[in-house]
């Protein structure tokens, strides 16, 4: 089955009362990029790829289109199976992995309905049919971040992530203090996310001065040599987010005992391919890790809970998905949705989700 034709598309989230804050971003709506691939027998997959903003990460909306329309002929005629789709993607452009991203997720749709096997399948086979979710909270006041930390606990969410950074580190303590009233003695587990945002003046400050806190800090700060200065200084797990953009920094980070675990995008690291490769690495040496993306729509949200559904549960630190935040789904009948915390695995061949295409209007480009 070989690739006949390829359509990228662009198309509009907006977020649900927005904006949403992070310490180097706010987002109002997302441009998100859709690609859908027809085979040469007429199967279709779909593919997506959303960075939050320009800020976030290395990538942005237009930079995923432009690097998609320069690979899309050459990738006519190239067999739908991931590694060779990965290899020959690779001979075509240099790096710009979150715009793989995409056509790895379409090629295994395309490949699961080709097959009649769920996604999950092809990445090894699901250990359960309903993953957890966790909810990350915005920067926000103290008391507001504690009231809605409340709420998605009771909700059922088994893990919460509280946005810190770009503000004086003093507002972050009290938030995790407050935060902290709430959710002691639940079993909810907390990660504190500074999205680059601290210096590492702050980060040993904050683990300092909650020393009685379990949490762990995600990406605290800004480079990997800020990691490696506050590792021996500080009593708190550390895990890598957004500077783990490669199989090569995870596998350093990991093998060093840099962190102890990671927050992983499947578009950031080039799409399921390698992010099952990332999580036969984390499950070698027993990292616990996220199955995540920046944002998007359905078929992104699928493809994380299909990868998600095939960590080792003790492992598995939970599939965040933009649905809580943006309006609608793509599929309107077996559309993603976190209910109670989780996730349910879609059935069906593929991804087990079915767009409206007509919400995505015409292609911006097709071949
Ligand atoms: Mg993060």
């Amino acid at each position: 089955m070989k690739i006949a034709e390829l359509h990228i598309y662009s198309h509009d989230l907006p977020v649900k009362n927005g904006p949403y804050t992070m310490a180097n971003a706010q987002v109002w709506s997302l441009d998100t990029t859709l690609v859908k691939v027809v085979a040469d027998n007429g199967l279709i997959g779909w593919g997506e790829t959303c960075p939050v903003g320009p800020t976030y990460a290395e990538a942005h909306a237009k930079g995923a289109r432009a690097a998609l329309i320069e690979m899309a002929p050459g990738l006519i005629g190239t067999e739908a199976l991931p590694l060779t789709l990965h290899r020959r993607m690779d001979g075509l452009l240099n790096g710009h992995t979150y715009a793989k991203a995409a056509v790895d997720i379409a090629v295994h749709d395309v490949l699961g309905k080709h097959l009649g096997v769920p996604v999950s399948d092809l990445l090894g086979g699901a250990t359960t049919d309903k993953v957890p979710s966790y909810y990350a909270t915005g920067v926000g006041a103290p008391d507001d971040i504690a009231r809605l930390a409340a709420e998605k606990m009771a909700e059922g969410y088994p893990r919460l992530q509280i946005k810190v950074g770009g503000r004086p580190v003093e507002i972050d303590i009290e938030t995790i203090r407050k935060v902290w009233e709430v959710v002691k003695g639940s079993g909810t587990r907390l990660a504190v996310d500074g999205n680059r945002g601290w210096t590492t003046r702050d980060a040993l400050r904050v683990s300092r001065e909650c020393p009685e806190i379990p949490f762990i800090m995600e990406q605290p700060c800004n480079t990997i040599e800020d990691l490696q200065k506050i590792r021996p200084q500080v009593t708190h797990g550390i895990y890598m987010d957004e500077n783990s953009t490669s199989l090569n920094t995870v596998i350093s980070a990991a093998g060093t005992g840099l962190v102890d675990g990671f927050g992983m995008k499947v578009t950031r690291i080039g799409g399921l391919n390698p992010m099952r490769a990332f999580r036969d690495i984390c499950e070698a040496r027993n990292l616990p890790h996220t199955c995540d993306d920046s944002w998007g729509g359905d078929i992104i949200a699928a493809a994380c809970t299909h990868v998600g559904a095939t960590v080792r549960p003790d492992l598995l630190e939970g599939v965040w998905l933009a649905a809580p935040y943006i309006e609608g789904n793509y599929d309107p009948e077996n559309g993603i949705q976190i209910k109670g915390g989780h996730i349910a695995l879609p059935t069906g061949p593929g991804l087990g989700v079915v767009p409206d295409e007509s919400q995505f209007g015409t292609p911006v480009a097709s071949f």
